[in-house]
């Protein structure tokens, strides 16, 4: 059966930063001009450096599009991280094997501790994490998990490693709706320096992890790229060449983009590619832009003023009040986080501020959304 790894074998990574980095003016404002549905070549003009002067109509036709399909809502969620034990090394991330910090499981009576502390904030929307770690976190705790906490709330999704597709229909029979895996990158051999060590080395299963997803009859999936490990316009295309395929080929599946930009955390790496807030902006424009209906969510990783300027710009979902570190709602100073969060802002304000603006968060399922 054909997977997203057969067709990345046509798109050779030098050729499409070259063509990304010769697109002009002239490429960017036809299309602008065009109407319906945008192609690839039309992804590689926005995400260019000469869409930068474009960066006005681009964000007005954004905001727009957004308007006419999701509404002036934005979705809720939060991450309940389970656990901070893993078998990887990577080289940017708090929780890497390498990184001398306590470890932590929550137990079941601590999962729905969290789980009381959530619902009391409001939350109906949760994303369970856990690092990758097969013994510990392995799909009997992910199953026990999501079964202590599917009648609390109205939509469970997770980012945990990459399983198989019988473990991931098991796992949707026992309520799971999202399965969230970002490639990281898409660059093969930047990816195997950022990744020596455990399962995750392994690029070709992580990256053929959304096909088994869609046979798996997951109802939403989500993809990205850490943005700062490489080139972020090239792998960007790479990341919407891959959500094209997804949609086309999973046409039932719903398809969500996250943007993590490298942050600081207990292993420290400095981003190889600086993006700054304004590119960011063209890059969330160039995504709305390609497709109508993929939900675009922005976490806390990003700063308040970011997070409230570019709420009109095409985001769909943001998280608030986020932990990352396992039992960090019941036990606040439990020090065990992934990477530090920059919007530390309580619920409360970010729902406030989100309102200001005119818009409408959404706890439970919006009309028109279904889920985050
Ligand atoms: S990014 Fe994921 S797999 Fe890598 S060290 Fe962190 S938790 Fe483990």
């Amino acid at each position: 059966m054909q997977s997203f790894k057969d067709l990345i074998a046509n798109y050779e990574w030098q050729a499409i930063q070259d063509d990304i980095y010769r697109k002009s003016a002239a490429d960017v404002v036809r299309a602008l001009a065009k109407p319906g549905r945008l192609d690839l070549e039309d992804f590689k003009a926005l995400v260019s450096p000469a869409a930068a002067a474009y960066l006005e109509p681009m964000a007005q036709r954004s905001h727009q599009q957004t308007q006419q399909r999701f509404g002036k809502t934005i979705q809720m969620y939060i991450p309940l991280y389970l656990s901070n034990e893993c078998q990887n090394i990577c080289t940017y991330c708090g929780f890497s094997l390498d990184v001398p910090i306590a470890r932590k499981t929550l137990s079941e009576e601590e999962i729905l501790a969290e789980m009381s502390v959530i619902k009391q904030m409001g939350y109906e929307h949760v994303l369970l994490v856990t690092g990758e770690a097969n013994k510990t976190v392995g799909v009997e705790y992910l199953q026990c998990a999501i079964r202590l906490l599917r009648p609390h709330f109205a939509h469970i999704a997770m980012e945990v490693q990459p399983l198989e597709q019988a473990e991931y229909a098991l796992l949707r029979r026992e309520g799971l709706h999202t399965v969230l895996v970002y490639q990281e990158t898409y660059h093969r051999e930047e990816y195997k320096t950022h990744h020596p060590k455990g399962k995750k080395s392994n690029f070709d299963y992580r990256l053929d992890t959304h096909d088994r997803l869609g046979r798996a009859g997951i109802q939403k999936m989500g993809l990205g790229v850490l943005l700062g490990l490489e080139d972020w316009r090239t792998d960007s295309f790479f990341c919407a060449a891959h959500l094209q395929y997804l949609e086309k080929t999973y046409w039932q599946s719903k398809y969500s983009i996250s943007f993590p930009r490298l942050r600081p955390c207990a292993g420290g790496l400095n981003p190889k590619v600086q993006l700054s807030d304004r590119e960011l902006v063209q890059l969330i424009c160039a995504y709305r832009l390609l497709s109508d209906t993929v939900e675009l969510s922005l976490s806390t990783r990003e700063s308040p003023h970011f997070r409230d300027h570019v709420l009109k710009l095409g985001i769909t979902s943001m998280s608030a009040d986020s932990k990352t570190d396992p039992g960090g709602y019941a036990n606040p100073n439990m020090a065990l986080e992934q990477f530090e969060i920059d919007d530390k802002r309580p619920t409360t304000e970010v729902v406030a501020s989100i309102r200001r603006q005119g818009y409408e968060p959404v706890f439970k399922n919006a009309v028109g959304i279904g889920d985050f």
